[in-house]
């Protein structure tokens, strides 16, 4: 028997599987929702350097993978055992085995999060390759909500990998159909792009950023122009009730601009297991009444 036979006939160990990828790659999801932001802006810095004609000074390798992992406060290298994903951060009891300081409670909530959201994907998928898609989408789903989240940027080395990923899967209708696909990409971008200029020309300030347009346009690439509708209401929905809670539990000014990508993440993760359902949920509805 192939280890793929062993995960086709047994859910349960192909459902533990995706838990474990989903905890370890929630581990480098940190990294990436910490570092992405900061190489972006070197990156920029560098090119109006050069615009400017000034000598672009070498500075220390920093990308994803190299310097390791430190502790922020006192630099102190994070061993191997000291990054098991959740596990550790509960032996440490929440803090830096170097200095003592509390690490943040988010490291180890991104990695529980990728982890439950995977393990539910190979549930709810069985194996083969619309769990594999499903594990890719949440990732980059979850980076891109957190970044959003900090930093009020949709990163396009996210977005636009995210949409093409949703245009290759559906090239074999893993989630709809091709042109659905390339229709709900298009759709999806135009949209957020309407809604942008209209917001502008009447109120003559910017709602929302590009990255919106790319990452409604990467959803319609998952799931198809139908979902569309959807996925609007849906991240309308959860910006409400993430927006009033916000400003109740945790008195945040209700001027202080509240990023929509995080909103959008929520609605493409909800389309992504009850989509269909949801849909057909409301055609009923609009036919009952
Ligand atoms: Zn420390």
């Amino acid at each position: 028997m192939s280890l793929f036979e062993v995960l086709q006939a047994a859910p349960a160990a192909f459902i533990l599987l995706c838990l474990f990828l989903g905890l370890i790659v929630g581990s480098f999801l940190n990294v990436v929702i910490h570092r992405l932001p900061k190489m972006m802006e070197c990156g920029w810095l560098q090119q109006c350097a050069e615009m400017r004609g000034e000598e672009v000074r070498e500075s220390p390798a920093y990308n994803l993978l190299v310097p390791r992992s430190a502790c922020p406060h006192c630099n102190h290298a994070i061993s191997a055992w000291e990054n098991i994903p959740v596990f550790s951060y509960v032996f440490l009891r929440g803090k830096c085995k170097g200095c003592g300081v509390g690490i943040s409670v988010r490291y180890p909530l991104v990695e529980a999060i990728s982890g439950v959201l995977c393990a539910y994907a190979g549930y709810h998928f069985g194996f083969g390759m619309a769990a594999l898609g499903a594990m890719i989408f949440i990732w980059a789903l979850v980076a891109l909500a957190a970044i959003d989240f900090d930093t009020q940027l949709l990163p396009d080395d996210v977005t636009l990998p995210l949409l093409w990923l949703g245009l290759i899967f559906n090239l074999f209708g893993t989630y709809t159909s091709l042109p659905t696909a390339v229709i709900g990409a298009m759709l999806g971008y135009l949209v957020l792009w309407s809604v942008y200029w209209l917001f502008k020309l009447v109120t003559g300030k910017e709602g929302m950023g590009y990255g919106d347009f790319k990452l409604l346009a990467a959803l319609g690439a998952w799931f198809g122009w139908q979902m569309l509708p959807l996925i609007i209401l849906l991240s309308s929905l959860v910006g409400a009730v993430i927006g009033i809670t916000l400003i109740v539990v945790m008195r945040h000014g209700r001027n202080i601009p509240i990023p929509f990508g995080p909103y959008l993440a929520g609605a493409g993760l909800i389309t992504l297991f009850w989509g269909q359902q949801l849909t057909q949920m409301y055609l009923q509805l609009i036919s009952a009444s």
